[in-house]
Parts: C-alpha cells; sequence; structure tokens
C-alpha cells in the first residue's frame, strides 16, 4: 500500500501522515450552523470529510471524530425569537434535517456528533484559562480575545493583518473591539436574547471558541487532523488556533485540511441567482442520492467543483453501469477457470485504487482505476472471454471500492421514501420513461438481462408498471 499524502494547510505542503498514536487518528470537523437546510456546498465539503473517515478506516486506522452542530449564533437566535421558539425547539427541525440529509447521502455518523449548547461550562473555562493568561480583555459585558498577545496569528490562513485598520470589519461581530482584528469569545445578552449565566457573567458564546472547547474536550490538547471548507480557514480555525494555542502552550492540530468551494454551472452558488441547492431540491427533481454523492465526491476535494446538471446526469449513468456490472458479475454464467491476465489487471487496479486515494485523496485517479477496470470488465463479458475464475477477485475489489464511496447499494428508492418523496417518480416525465423503456429494449436485445431487469426495478420503484406484450412491444402505465 502507498504513503498516505495529505495536503496540511498549516505548512502549504503535501506531507505524509503519521497520527500522534499508531493506528489511532483523533480528527475534528466543523458541522453545520443549524439555522436552515444545509446546501449542496455544504455537503460538498462533508461528502469529503467522509471519504476521508472512511479511507482512514479502510487503512485500518480506529476514527475518534467529533463533529459539531453549532446551534447558537445571532441568526438562529433571532430566528427563534421571531418564531417564539426557544434555540433548542427552534434548531431541532434542520439538526434532524442534517441527520437526515447525512443518511441519505451515505455520510458516516462520526463517533460523536455533539451540540454547542451542551458544552457551555466547557466554553466558560477555557475562557477562564485565557483570561487567567492575560489573552483577554473586558468590554461592555462581552470578553475579547487580544489577538496582539499571540504572534503566531495568522499562521494556517496567511492572511497579512498589518494593512487592516482599526474599525474595519474582519469579523461578524457587532461590538466595540480594542483592535479590528480582535473577536468575541464571549458576548455580552442583548435586551430580549437568550443567555446563559454562568462564572464569566452573563451571555453567550462566541462562534471560534465553541469549536476550541469542544474539540480539546474528546480529542485531547492535540488533533491529527481539523477539516472544514476551505472559507472557515480564516477567521475561523485562525482564531480556533490563537485560542486553543494561547490557553495550552501546544499545536492544536497537526494537520488542517479544507476543502474547495462548489460552483454551480460556472457561477457561485446563490440565492439572488436562483442556483442554490439544497438535496431536497435535487431529489424533488428526480435525481438520486447515490448520483448527487458520486458528483461531489469525484471532484479532488483541493480542486473548485463545478456542479452542473450535465454532471448529475452523468454521475447517475455511472451509477447505472457500475451496478449493472456488479449484477452481471453476480449473476452472469460465465465459463470456468481464468482468463489470462485477470488476476493481475485486478491487483493493478487495487493497487491504483489505493494509490489515488493515498496521493491526498485524489478521488478522480481512484475512480479512474474502477471504471477502467469496469469497462475491461464488460467488453470482456460481451466477448465471451470472461471467466469464472475472475468473478471473485472483482468482486472484491468492488466491495473495497464501495467501502469509501458507498454508491453500489440499489437503495436510493428507499432513501427518497424515507426522506418524504414518496412519489418517486416525481421528475419522471414520459419522455424519461420512453427513454428508459427503450434502454430496457436494447439491453434484452444484446441479453444483457441483468440490466433489463434492472431498469424494470428502476421503473416499478419509481411507480411505473411495464407490460411484455407477445408481439415483443412493450407497453407502460403509471401506478
Ligand atoms: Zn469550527
Amino acid at each position: 500500500m502507498a504513503e498516505i499524502q495529505l495536503h496540511n494547510t498549516l505548512s502549504g505542503k503535501v506531507e505524509p501522515f503519521v497520527p500522534q498514536n499508531k493506528g489511532e487518528v483523533r480528527m475534528y470537523t466543523c458541522g453545520p450552523t443549524v439555522y436552515d437546510y444545509a446546501h449542496i456546498g455544504n455537503y460538498r465539503t462533508f461528502v469529503f470529510q467522509d471519504i476521508l473517515r472512511r479511507f482512514l478506516k479502510l487503512r485500518g486506522f480506529q476514527m475518534k471524530h467529533v463533529m459539531n452542530l453549532t446551534d447558537v449564533d445571532d441568526r438562529i437566535i433571532v430566528n427563534a425569537a421571531a418564531a417564539r421558539k426557544s434555540i433548542r425547539e427552534y434548531t431541532e427541525k434542520f439538526v434532524q434535517a442534517f441527520f437526515d440529509d447525512c443518511k441519505t447521502l451515505s455520510i458516516e455518523a462520526p463517533e460523536h456528533w455533539i451540540r454547542a449548547t451542551d458544552h457551555i461550562p466547557e466554553m466558560v473555562s477555557l475562557i477562564q484559562r485565557l483570561q487567567s493568561n492575560s489573552f483577554t480583555y473586558p468590554g461592555e459585558g462581552s470578553i475579547y480575545y487580544r489577538i496582539a498577545k499571540f504572534p503566531n496569528y495568522g499562521k494556517l490562513s496567511k492572511i497579512d493583518l498589518t494593512g487592516i485598520q482599526v474599525g474595519a470589519r474582519v469579523d461578524n461581530d457587532r461590538y466595540e473591539k480594542e483592535s479590528a482584528r480582535d473577536f468575541a469569545l464571549w458576548k455580552a445578552p442583548k435586551p430580549g436574547e437568550h443567555f446563559w449565566e454562568t462564572a464569566i457573567g452573563p451571555g453567550r458564546p462566541g462562534w471560534h471558541i465553541e469549536c476550541s472547547a469542544m474539540a480539546m474536550k474528546y480529542l485531547g490538547e492535540t488533533l491529527d487532523i481539523h477539516t472544514g471548507g476551505i472559507d472557515l480557514a480564516f477567521p475561523h480555525h485562525e482564531n480556533e488556533i490563537a485560542q486553543s494555542e494561547a490557553a495550552t502552550g501546544k499545536p492544536f492540530a497537526r494537520y488542517w485540511l479544507h476543502a474547495e468551494h462548489l460552483l454551480v454551472e460556472g457561477e457561485k452558488m446563490s440565492k439572488s441567482l436562483g442556483n442554490f441547492f439544497t438535496l431536497r431540491d435535487l431529489f424533488a427533481k428526480g435525481y438520486k442520492p447515490s448520483a448527487l454523492r458520486l458528483c461531489l465526491s469525484s471532484t479532488p476535494y483541493r480542486r473548485q467543483l463545478n456542479f452542473t446538471f450535465a454532471g448529475l446526469t452523468q454521475a447517475t449513468n455511472t451509477i447505472e453501469r457500475l451496478r449493472n456490472f456488479a449484477d452481471r458479475l453476480q449473476t452472469g454464467k460465465f465459463p470456468a477457470g481464468n482468463q489470462e491476465g485477470m488476476a493481475a489487471r485486478i491487483a493493478k487496479a487495487a493497487e491504483e485504487f489505493d494509490a489515488g486515494l493515498s496521493d491526498d485523496l485524489n478521488t478522480a485517479r481512484a475512480l479512474a482505476a474502477v471504471f477502467d477496470l469496469v469497462r475491461e470488465g464488460n467488453i470482456a463479458m460481451d466477448k465471451g472471454e470472461f471467466r469464472q475464475g475472475g468473478v471473485g477477485g472483482i468482486q472484491q475489489f468492488l466491495a473495497t471500492f464501495d467501502k469509501v464511496f458507498a454508491v453500489l447499494e440499489d437503495n436510493d428508492a428507499a432513501k427518497l421514501q424515507a426522506l418524504g418523496f414518496g412519489s418517486a417518480e416525481a421528475g419522471l416525465s414520459d419522455a424519461d420513461i420512453e427513454k428508459l423503456v427503450a434502454d430496457r429494449n436494447a439491453a434484452k436485445k444484446k441479453r444483457d438481462f441483468a440490466a433489463a431487469d434492472r431498469i424494470r426495478k428502476e421503473l416499478a420503484d419509481r411507480g411505473i408498471i411495464l407490460e411484455d406484450a407477445k408481439d415483443g412491444s412493450v407497453r407502460w402505465k403509471r401506478k
């Protein structure tokens, strides 16, 4: 197996990955702020983290993975008050939606899924440590972090703060500060706002202190990996480092991994452009969870991902091809014996798959190894050259592939139903159905009965019944 190499934002380099404790990875992931449904840009990052986690598990590491849910911030407080609900009541719906979305995208649950509001005491005691080290100063009931006292500030994002004038906004805090660079650790309550009564006064935590306190509680003072979207590197992760390292005097995280942005059809995603999508928006259009997962994971995480509907359709077709091939292996009748060179060919694909993922999680390279083998396998089957002896090896390879990519199991219809998309034929136009019927006829003509049956099942799952007439024609109707 290849040595695992990961790009570390802190060093700006690709480095060999070696955790502190042999065989164990302590990883922290900034989770969503649960004031709304997360969008596909968020899920690009969460799917990347899942691929990373699954690959590390495949390579035998025991994961200690924490993901937080930010369930207190300005927007949540405002929205909850407007809805006349407690913070917990208001966020509950979006927390549940996030869990459901993750399940639908086959994102594994981390070992700890935790909420900020359950960790106020840990945040308070971390702020007290910073107070005793003189890294803080008070202001109108709030407590601020004094960046000027932390000389390494900027080491992660390499941002040069010398040009930032006092009064400029580098953070969302709407409070008075000594320097524009400083940020709030603790925010005084505003009239009518929810607050906690604590040893450092009444108020609520700033966003950054949440992650430092929660990460260190579950993972110790030095983490192996900290991940997030690239937009979090500054100021959020920079502030996490400043707080944690000022309190402990130890490095906070050894590897920082950041996923690049997602564009939609070449443009920045925004509600005003009408190109803003949650998972549910796409499922309502009839797209499958597995296709979306493949689409989000197929571009390596450090490259910008240009999400397009053409790409999503292509991913849908790719999944069909993979599943059809797996079915062909399972149900096909092949002559006994071994096809010459097949064992070596499978070993080469497995090696390339591992090398791709070890290469800073180059998912495109790993997937190419899979697609190449599937294409060659299909050709060998079509020509009648494929032998039974190759079945087990390829099945094992596909199982390994699926431990990381998790798209082979044919469970999209069930997942969509669980999410409330009961009428799964929604989005399937007459033309779509005719196209699938024609595909099935073509598959039958090629005597690819596995593919034909799969299409029949897919249509049935989406409420379409096929009737094969004696003359060979096919009629369809909606259930
Ligand atoms: Zn965070």
